[in-house]
């Protein structure tokens, strides 16, 4: 009995220290998940396809549903995609936690929501952690929202090599990336100038990221321009030093600061609640009232 007991525990330790080398900054054990509080950020473990091979791990961690907070425009909209995701995501062994809800698109009668989520499952037996970025997509009839649609994220296979950038990222605890994002990155298909932006913002800020490459629409919104999201050129904010973009107690001051640090750390294309300039650097709608996104040309 000693000796695999002993192993088992081994392997178990070297799962957590891998587990806890990404993102020490939210690298609490499932259980101590913080409800969402002022801003709706909590602390979340860190890495996202991680198996804990702990055998004595046999429940799920409580988990809580998403309130829209002040500040969110058409919450019924983002409570309607939400509502679908947290159904779907918790049964029996699974449980899954929405860390935020940010807009792929709204537009009069239709929207996207990007639920960004992690989750949680004992159906093999032990505690393993994941988690996807789903793309809703709703239309609207009179005050209310119907789900047409629900696209998860799907970063693909981790790859062999990463770039030093990629690496740094992914180790980064200033940066905190939800498990679809961690996984875009892990993918090797996000591109450099993307990440040593991320990094160079990071020497003067804590940024949240949502979303990075996969979970967001093909296309522009509404437009048959593409995105450049999907295509490893782009990431999207929604958090900042601890403080949500779409909380109308932030202050107008550091989200502009950050708008300006990622045009200065490479973006060509900076989107957010606030108009900065003219286009094509900067520009500001209703689905960039919730987060700041950053396109890159390379
Ligand atoms: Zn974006």
């Amino acid at each position: 009995m000693e000796i695999p007991r002993r192993s088992v525990l081994v392997a178990g330790l070297g799962v957590l220290a891998t587990a806890c080398s990404g993102h020490s900054s939210d690298a609490s054990a499932p259980a101590g998940w913080v409800a969402p509080s002022r801003i709706g950020i909590g602390s979340y473990p860190a890495d996202p396809t991680t198996a804990r091979s702990d055998p004595t791990a046999t429940g799920l961690p409580s988990v809580t549903l998403w309130v829209p907070g002040p500040g969110e425009l058409v919450p019924a909209c983002k409570v309607a995609a939400v509502r679908r995701v947290e159904a779907g995501g918790s049964g029996g062994q699974t449980a899954l936690q929405v860390i935020d809800a940010q807009y792929g698109g709204l537009l009069a009668d239709s929207a996207s929501v990007l639920v960004v989520t992690r989750s949680w499952s004992t159906a093999t037996g032990r505690l393993t952690t994941g988690g996807h970025t789903y793309d809703v997509r709703l239309s609207r009839a009179g005050a209310s929202w119907r789900v047409t649609a629900v696209n998860p994220s799907r970063p693909g296979a981790p790859a062999t090599h990463l770039t030093p950038a990629a690496r740094r990222v992914l180790a980064e605890d200033r940066i905190t990336l939800p498990p679809a994002a961690a996984a875009d990155i892990r993918s090797g298909r996000v591109h450099d100038s993307v990440l040593t932006a991320l990094l160079t913002v990071a020497r003067t800020h804590r940024p949240h990221v949502s979303v990075v490459r996969t979970g967001h629409p093909l296309h522009v919104f509404g437009t048959t321009r593409l995105s450049d999201h999907p295509q490893g050129r782009a990431f999207d904010t929604w958090a900042i030093d601890g403080q949500s973009v779409v909380d109308p107690r932030t202050p107008r001051t550091p989200v502009e600061d950050y708008m300006h640090a990622v045009a200065a750390a490479g973006s060509y294309n900076v989107g957010g609640p606030y108009l900065l300039g003219a286009a094509p650097q900067w520009f500001s709608d209703d689905t960039h009232h919730d987060h700041v996104h950053a396109g890159f040309t390379t």
